[in-house]
């Protein structure tokens, strides 16, 4: 099955305690498309500016992404400059940049429209909604968001979350979004917006999978060299996604199989900056971190 995705495609600009990067490829529906690649067709909308060099749309071509929803206006690209410290769980956004994502309406190519999985990858919400107006009745869809969303459109936000059967989203927006600390309370209160599941990121320790009928906890896979974390909650979502269109079945054993493919992406992505760890990985290392997850989560009933 093929997995539609809007989101931003951007040129970031990070610091870590371990280095630092200046106008990057970065956004959210790159790495979504980039994580998911490796496990299925994605077709990609978003906007650029000019100045978007074509190797970076070299790069998205030869990992087979479907660009013609692609669109390249007048104007800069966005761009984000965040600065993580030692607690790398919380970025500090330092500089947003909507600049062609300020007037992009998103034009859904026809090819597009009965695409069966849709990603509503971190943007604008008033976007997110126009993408879902424009696709026939997909079999799943899915979305992300942020702080910065949550403070400036928070109307629009409900309004999106009351059309999509999953939020994936970081424990420290869940608690935003829900005005609630604890993390039980907070996606009871995100269900109640309309998703049929939450699952909150959080980050080194893992991710929390709610829903009406059960709870699953996945670890993160314990690193010992984590370089930047940027990218890493889209890549999780990239994992997820990817295989369920892969395996294009969305009953309960396969949602955890595939929280566990997002872990193992995004542990992928926070060991180098950029897109530089996942762009090129075999499904040899995907399958080997795969495992590595199961021994490590696995134990005995006596
Ligand atoms: P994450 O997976 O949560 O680490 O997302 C990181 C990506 O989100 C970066 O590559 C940024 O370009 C992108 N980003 C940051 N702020 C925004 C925003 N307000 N809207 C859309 N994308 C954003």
């Amino acid at each position: 099955m093929s997995l539609l995705v809007i989101g931003s495609v951007a040129f970031d600009s990070v610091e870590t305690p371990f280095g630092k990067v200046e106008d990057v490829l970065g956004g959210s529906a790159t790495y979504f498309s980039a994580s998911a690649s490796y496990f299925t067709d994605i077709k990609l909308v978003a906007v650029v500016g000019q100045d978007f060099p074509e190797k970076h749309v070299r790069f998205l071509k030869k990992r087979g992404i479907d660009v013609k929803g692609l669109q390249v206006t007048d104007g800069k690209t966005f761009r984000w400059k965040g600065r993580y410290d030692f607690d790398l769980n919380q970025a500090h956004t330092l500089d947003t940049q909507l600049n062609v994502f300020a007037s992009f309406k998103p034009r859904i190519p026809e090819e597009y429209k009965d695409t069966p999985y849709v990603f509503l990858a971190n943007i604008d919400p008033v976007l997110q909604l126009e993408v879902l107006g424009q696709v026939k009745k997909p079999k799943l869809v899915a979305c992300d968001t942020m702080n910065f969303w949550i403070e400036r459109k928070l109307k629009e936000l409900k309004e999106m979350l009351g059309h999509v059967d999953i939020l994936t989203i970081n424990e420290a927006e869940a608690r935003e979004l829900s005005k609630e600390s604890n993390l039980v309370k907070a996606a009871k209160c995100i269900l109640s917006y309309g998703p049929k599941a939450v699952i909150i990121k959080r980050g080194e320790y893992g991710a929390l999978m709610f829903s009406d009928s059960s709870v699953f906890s996945a670890p993160a896979y314990p690193l010992e060299s984590v370089f930047d974390p940027t990218g890493a909650g889209d890549s999780f979502a990239g994992g997820f996604m990817g295989y369920l269109s892969n395996v294009d079945n969305i009953s309960d054993r396969y949602i955890r199989r595939a929280i566990i493919f997002g872990s193992v992406m995004a542990s992928f992505d926070v060991e180098d900056f950029s897109l530089n760890r996942i762009k090129n990985l075999t499904n040899r290392e995907i399958e080997t971190r795969f495992r590595a997850f199961k021994k490590l989560t696995h134990f005995e009933d006596l």
